[in-house]
Formats: structure tokens, C-alpha cells, sequence
């Protein structure tokens, strides 16, 4: 079954593909995480049990901020924790009412870095037509713990960025001073004028970042039409994440161990003293977890302390070849992969040797087809290449490689036509095979095909592999982690992946 690509797909790749475009998006200097570890975000889904906040009925169709709240929340929640680097927090996961302090309360017991409040708009003078879009509220610039002033504009930009993909109205990032009434906490110890929101200023006066998202307004059809799509409440959450991913400089769990795959058995599998049977082990797991990177390659007292006497005798887990990565608070035994992984991150610089491979192999590209499927010029189809494969960590040189192998360089030479944007033979093994309505979706195609054999990791996009569930039936996940290991089950050739691997040479002795 062949799916059109969603609008998350776009949102995700647009956003990968911008930041290909725009690759040094310059934020002020970023403050560490609180703990010195992971940066604890505390996302706070607005209203809630008897205070529905903002409802609005069109069509017979009637929205409470509230609900619309915690879906954008529990989204922005699951994309935030497929990152390294972050725990993330909920004030509310039901429809209860926590009281502003109590919200508050909440992201300070958890020492948090970062306060993310979510909302939908309303505009009491709306006319249903206008104000259209998203708008952001940060603390005032001041110098009461002014950093966050300057930390929550910055994470705001991000949001932001990643906001306007969506194609939302983009109302800017606004700060709003507080007025009427005075009472406790009108001024802050500084003596100026405290801000508006109670959210913002009571983390303010916590010590925390925090802010307001306001999303959309549920009071303008047009917005409120998209906010019945919970396709499009994912979204929006997901925007939200990216943006907070990038500002915070976090890196895909996945792409934190690229080269490494772990054990089913022993997923998740948290490392304590019982475990480990000695606290010295604990010791030496918790200082290298704190160390700076957390990468496998800063891991020789971990990989000495497997190999030790103390550890093997002790687990007996001696016959198995592991390594232990450290990702999310949780440490995890993975098995060490031999030979070229399927997944894997690549920098930008891998398209300029995509493109200068092709050209010295001096291939027609065939522009008059595929500028109607949106890669009118090898450029095109290069960065489309990089842009898929790493928004499903899969590796883009594999990509380019096994496409120009299974097509003869774009030349389709066997069953499968041009017109197919199939690259690498899916479902064409004695008929003619899938069909995709663009570049774009044909290469997602290949590379979730891949991810399926290289990775136990869930798809980061919507799954667009026709080939998913059949493929299924014959191999489990994960069950090709290196390129070689493709052999024999993508392709019944028994070098198939090697034919790929050794095309690599070549693409990595293009002088650029
Ligand atoms: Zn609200």
C-alpha cells in the first residue's frame, strides 16, 4: 500500500533540509544542564480538568484548548526523548487542573533547565478570520536572573524555526511586562517590574527558563480546522521538539550509537550495584556517563571493566561480544557490529561526493522526468538522498550507492522504469515492482526498507515502505546490521552488499 507523504514527513525534512541550507544557525552561548548531565525539560500542557481554557464550536465541531494541549504535549514529549542528552518531564499527563503554582511547583522538584508551557490562542475580538499563527512568550530582558531572558529567547528562535515549517503564521517571540493590580511579587528583588505571566515569572522566580507556546488560534477557523487534525497536533509538537533539539545542540539517540546495535536481551537493562556485583563498578560507570560526550570512543574504562575478571565472573557474559552504551539514563549492552553498519550519521560533505562520483561516471541524469517529481538535477536527487537517510539515521552513502548499483546509474535497465522513482528494486523481483509519486517518497521507501534490516530503532517519519510488512514474514529487524549482511536477504546475491561496500572506495577517492 503506497502512502502520500504527510505533512510530518515534510515537517521533519524541511527542517533537516534547512538546516542543511542554513547550516550555521547562531544562537547566544547556551547555559550546561543544571545537573551537569542531561538538561531536564518540563513541558506543562496548559488547563485541564474543570478549566477547559479556551473552546470554540465550528461546524458542529467543538475543541477545548485543554485536550488540544496535552496531545501537542505528549508529541513534543516522545520526539524530545528520541534525543540524547534529555529527560523530559510532564506537569500533567490527564486532564487534571494543577494551579499555576503547583506547575511551577513541579519543574522546580525536578530541577528543571527548561519550562515549556503549551497553549492554544484565542482572540476575544476575533471575527473567526483573524489573527491567524503561532506567537511565543519568554521572560522580559532584565537583569533578574537575566539568563532566563537570554536562554528562553533562544530556545524560543528555535521553536520558532521549526514552528514556521508548519506553515502557521509566524507572530514573532513577544515578552509582556506585568500591570493592574499590585501584590506580592509585583517587582522582582531587583526592583523591576515583574512579568506578566505567572507561568514565566514564577519559574523566574525559581531560577528556571520557562515560557509559553501559544500555537494556533482555536478562535479562527481556518486554524481551528487544523487543529481538529491530530496528525497535524503531532506536528506542532514535534516542531516544538526540533527546535529545543537544535538550540540545546542534542544528537538522535540513535545516531549516538551509530555503530552499534543493541542486544534485544538485554535492552534496557539498567546497570546497578546488583547487577554489577560491586560498587567500584558503579563508580567508574557513573563518572564516565557524566564525561563529556558519553560516546563509545570515551569508553576504555568501561570496555577494561567488561573485560575484568571482577565483571565476567560475575554476569558469565563472557562468550558475548558487547560494549555498553550510555543513552537516556539508561545504560545498554550492545553488540559490537563488525564490518560497515547500515545506520550511521554522515556529515553534508558526503553529497559534494555523491555528486562528483556521478559526474566522473558521466551519466545523463534524467532531468525531464524527475523535475515533475521534485529532483530536477543531481544536486537535487543528492541532497534529497542526505536528507532522507538522516532523518531515518540510516547511512547516505549506502543510499547512493545501492540506488546507482540497482538502477545501472538512473538508467533503469531491468523491469523497473524511470517513471517509478523505485531506486532500488523493491517489490520487483519477477514483476515490475513499486511505484512512488516522487523522488522523494521513492527514497524514503529505500531507506526505511533498510533501517528495517539494520536497526531495531522505530521510524522516526511515517512509514511509507511498501515492502515493511512483507519483508516481515521472511527476517526480523534488525537482522543485517552491516552492509554485507544485506547479502542474501535484500538481494538473493550472495555479495550483494559487498558489490555496495566496495563501490565506496570509489566515492571516497573523488577528489573534490
Ligand atoms: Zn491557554
Amino acid at each position: 500500500m503506497k502512502h502520500v507523504l504527510t505533512k510530518i514527513v515534510a515537517c521533519v525534512a524541511m527542517a533537516i533540509f534547512a538546516s542543511l541550507l542554513c547550516a550555521s544557525v547562531a544562537y547566544a552561548q547556551v547555559p550546561a544542564p543544571k545537573n551537569g548531565n542531561n538538561y531536564i525539560v518540563v513541558i506543562d500542557p496548559g488547563h485541564g480538568g474543570v478549566d477547559g481554557g479556551a473552546t470554540k464550536t465550528f461546524n458542529a465541531i467543538t475543541l477545548k484548548e485543554k485536550t488540544i494541549n496535552l496531545k501537542i504535549a505528549l508529541s513534543l514529549q516522545r520526539k524530545l526523548m528520541e534525543f540524547g542528552g534529555v529527560e523530559v518531564y510532564l506537569t500533567r499527563a490527564s486532564d487534571i487542573n494543577p494551579t499555576i503554582d503547583e506547575r511551577v511547583q513541579i519543574a522546580a522538584d525536578y530541577n528543571a533547565d527548561l519550562f515549556i508551557s503549551v497553549h492554544i490562542n484565542s482572540a476575544v475580538n476575533g471575527n473567526g478570520t483573524s489573527p491567524t499563527g503561532f506567537e511565543i512568550y519568554v521572560p522580559q530582558t532584565g537583569n533578574y536572573n537575566a539568563y532566563t531572558a537570554t536562554f528562553g529567547y533562544d530556545i524560543a528562535s528555535g521553536i520558532q524555526r521549526y514552528l514556521s515549517f508548519t506553515g502557521l503564521t509566524n507572530r514573532g517571540i513577544k515578552s509582556k511586562e506585568i500591570s493592574g493590580e499590585y501584590f506580592d511579587g509585583y517587582y522582582y528583588p531587583t526592583g523591576e517590574l515583574a512579568d506578566f505571566y505567572g507561568i514565566i515569572r514564577g519559574a523566574r522566580y525559581a531560577g528556571i527558563t520557562g515560557m509559553i507556546v501559544e500555537h494556533a488560534f482555536i478562535s479562527t477557523e481556518a486554524d481551528f480546522n487544523l487543529l481538529c487534525d491530530d496528525s497535524f497536533l503531532a506536528e506542532l509538537g514535534y516542531a516544538d521538539a526540533l527546535g529545543i533539539a537544535e538550540v540545546l545542540g542534542l544528537s538522535l539517540r540513535s545516531q549516538v550509537a551509530d555503530q552499534y546495535q543493541v542486544t534485544e536481551s538485554y535492552k534496557s537493562m539498567t546497570l546497578n550495584n546488583a547487577v554489577l556485583g560491586s560498587t567500584t563498578g558503579n563508580t567508574i560507570f557513573t563518572s564516565w556517563a557524566a564525561s563529556n560526550n558519553n560516546t563509545l570512543a570515551n569508553a576504555a574504562s568501561i570496555r577494561s571493566f567488561i573485560t575484568s575478571s571482577t565483571y565476567q565472573n560475575h554476569k558469565q557474559l563472557d562468550k558475548l561480544p558487547v560494549e555498553l552504551a550510555y543513552s537516556n539514563c539508561v545504560y545498554q549492552f550492545m553488540k559490537r557490529i563488525v564490518g560497515d553498519p547500515v545506520m550511521g550519521r554522515q556529515d553534508t560533505s558526503v553529497i559534494d561526493l555523491m555528486i562528483g562520483l556521478w559526474n566522473i561516471n558521466g551519466r545523463t541524469y534524467p532531468s525531464e522526468v524527475y523535475s515533475t517529481k521534485g529532483a530536477p538535477d543531481i544536486e537535487a536527487f543528492c541532497q534529497i538522498i542526505y536528507m532522507v537517510a538522516t532523518s531515518e539515521g540510516v547511512r547516505p552513502d549506502l543510499v547512493f550507492c545501492q540506488a546507482m548499483k540497482e538502477t545501472g546509474w538512473l538508467r533503469f535497465t531491468g523491469s523497473v522504469s524511470v517513471e517509478q522513482c523505485n531506486f532500488a528494486g523493491m517489490g520487483a523481483s519477477g514483476n515490475a515492482g513499486c511505484v512512488f509519486s516522487c523522488v522523494q517518497e521513492g527514497l524514503l521507501a529505500q531507506v526505511q526498507h533498510l533501517k528495517y534490516y539494520g536497526s531495531t530503532e522505530p521510524l522516526y517519519n511515517d512509514n511509507v515502505d511498501p515492502r515493511w510488512n512483507a519483508v516481515s514474514t521472511r527476517w526480523p529487524r534488525g537482522c543485517a546490521p552491516t552492509i554485507p549482511d544485506l547479502s542474501n536477504r535484500w538481494s538473493t546475491t550472495s555479495n550483494y552488499g559487498q558489490a555496495i561496500v566496495t563501490m565506496f572506495d570509489r566515492l571516497y577517492a573523488v577528489n573534490l
